[in-house]
């Protein structure tokens, strides 16, 4: 027995004197929009896995505004088996959105999210578990390594996932955009998935503090029922929103850093342009063969252009500052001891 999961063991065997304490090993959250056909497979599935492992578990379904039979489906299922919840959105929000609500109520230790329709394969819940609480890994992501996607979606997701490590700096994983991963539960507690961020998680989360990050072979199986929700404009959303995320992360709190350099930069290229065309217009007025006129010549232009970008960056890093000063998230720092 590890020192952990005697800590683990010794936090449980407390609770009673926490009266809000639940103990539950495991939350599955799984968001799903229209997949009717998979929920009852999938939901027996991880029952399965659960009772056979003898772990506590939720699950809960999200409901992204399905507009077939899910939220019947669930209800059925939910008669039958009373760890089974779900959240319904009244409208299609995204992948994302249905992710957050979901981890905002989710109570296990640990949370694993999959995706609906039956492509993760439960069975590796017990490991991803182990891989948490036992090798003390903050979040482990499945790496489908042989994938049964088309060919369309397998190559685009190479290049994805090469500049999503590159950009990210987190160099050993594979397959960013896996649904099937697990997170200690102050991870997901910490992280706010919004827009299409779902892809990038492991990236919010390191920049939540949260650095040991590993990876896991999974099985990954072609969709059995329905179609994919996602199209090929995956990828150009995808790559602009790990523009931004890069952007926040490294000027997030500080805009100046960036905005100021670049303007102070512009305004003295401008600055030297506007010097140039004096110093040309003063030479040519004690000249009586050379005139110079202003408008003919690129420095003017320059400087005029130069210049005005120039505080316009500047102002724009300064409104950003303004703006983080007001933020209501500015101070939410991950403070891991006090006294
Ligand atoms: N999904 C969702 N909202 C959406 C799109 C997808 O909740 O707007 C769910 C979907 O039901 C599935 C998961 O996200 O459970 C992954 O979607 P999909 O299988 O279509 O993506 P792919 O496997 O093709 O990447
Ligand atoms: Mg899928």
């Amino acid at each position: 027995m590890t020192v952990r999961t005697l800590k683990s063991a010794i936090f449980h065997l407390t609770a009673v004197f926490r009266p809000n304490y639940i103990i539950m090993d495991i939350s599955v959250v799984i968001p799903l929009y229209n997949e009717e056909e998979s929920l009852p497979e999938l939901a027996q599935w991880i029952e399965r896995v659960m009772n056979a492992n003898g772990f506590s578990y939720e699950i809960l379904f999200v409901n992204d505004g399905s507009t077939d039979r899910s939220m019947r489906v669930i209800h059925e299922l939910a008669e039958k088996n009373p760890a089974i919840h779900a959240i319904s959105f009244s409208r299609n929000y995204g992948k994302s959105p249905a992710l957050n609500v979901g981890f905002r109520r989710a109570q296990g230790d640990v949370v694993i999210t999959m995706d609906a329709d039956l492509q993760d394969s439960p069975d590796e819940i017990p490991e991803l578990y182990r891989m948490i609480t036992e090798d003390g890994y903050d979040l482990v992501s499945g790496w489908k390594k042989k994938r049964y996607d088309p060919l369309s979606k397998t190559i685009p997701t190479k290049l994805f996932n090469a500049t999503a490590r590159k950009v990210s700096g987190i160099k050993n994983l594979h397959d960013f955009n896996c649904g099937l991963k697990a997170y200690r539960n102050e991870v997901i507690k910490h992280i706010e998935v919004y827009g299409d961020m779902h892809r990038y998680i492991p990236y919010l989360a390191k920049n939540a503090g949260y650095k040991k990050i590993g990876e896991k072979v999974v099985h990954h199986q072609a969709r059995k029922y329905g179609h994919t929700k996602f199209g090929l404009d995956r990828f150009i959303n995808g790559y602009l929103d790990l523009g931004t995320l890069w952007f926040q992360s490294k000027f997030g709190i500080k805009p100046m850093h960036i905005f100021g350099l670049l303007g102070s930069l512009m305004f003295l290229i401008g600055f030297i342009a506007v010097v140039t065309v004096l110093i040309l217009k003063i030479v040519s007025m004690n000249s009586s063969t050379y005139h110079f006129y202003l408008t003919n010549s690129v420095y003017f232009y320059l400087s005029l252009a130069f210049m005005v970008l120039g505080v316009q960056f500047f102002c724009t890093g300064f409104i950003g500052e303004l703006i983080t000063r007001n933020s209501a998230e500015r101070n939410n720092y991950l403070i891991s001891e006090e006294f």
